[in-house]
């Protein structure tokens, strides 16, 4: 008895008896939670309070098996609006998959409260815009398409239809008579 105890502590011993598969960090099936940050990066030209726009807004990700390392060719996307039930009462993620290689089942949920504009300030810098809580997979790269908004730096104009997939977008502000832009989009993930 005794030394079962230590098996399981000591060695994360897996094939043990069911109490004892409690311990350790928060796991879900066998596998951990994570955090992942979408971090946006632009040159601001006249404008700020870039953000996605509704809970319908498709984030558009190549997302990599955790456990056997497959990346599906096509882009992925998820939404606010969609919510798939996991297994077990754990919740509900924006989007649960099973792996095509490995077929594991893997989740991905979009944090809603984390979605941050990006603004004039943050210009030519990194700033996470939101979070994805993963089970079992990793957003690797990250496609921006329609969806966006932005409003003038100083006028406060409204530009509520941006299309950010050629990377850079430009209109005009008339209320000030100037050019307005998001240039040079791209993107890093972090671990949160
Ligand atoms: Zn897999």
């Amino acid at each position: 008895m005794v030394r079962h105890t230590e098996l399981s502590e000591n060695h994360n011993f897996r094939g043990g008896p069911k109490r004892y598969r409690k311990r350790g960090p928060v796991q879900w099936e066998g596998f951990k939670m994570v955090k992942f940050g979408l971090q946006f990066k632009a040159t601001l030209e006249n404008v700020t309070n870039v953000r996605p726009v509704g809970e319908d807004f498709r984030w558009f990700l190549k997302l990599k098996c955790g456990n056997c390392g497959e990346i599906p060719e096509k882009w992925q996307y998820v939404t606010l609006v969609e919510s798939v039930p996991l297994k077990g009462g754990r919740g509900s993620a924006s989007m649960v998959q099973k792996c095509k290689l490995c077929a594991r089942e893997n989740s991905i949920d979009i944090l809603g409260d984390t979605i941050t504009p990006y603004n004039a300030e943050d210009s030519e810098n990194y700033k996470t815009m939101v979070q994805f809580e993963c089970r079992g997979l990793e957003p690797i790269d990250f496609q921006p398409q329609a969806g966006f908004a932005a409003q003038g730096a100083e006028s406060g104009t409204q530009f509520p239809e941006i299309n950010l997939q050629e990377k850079d977008w430009t209109d005009y502000d008339e209320k000030v008579s100037e050019s307005v832009g998001i240039y040079e989009v791209t993107h890093q993930f972090i671990k949160c």
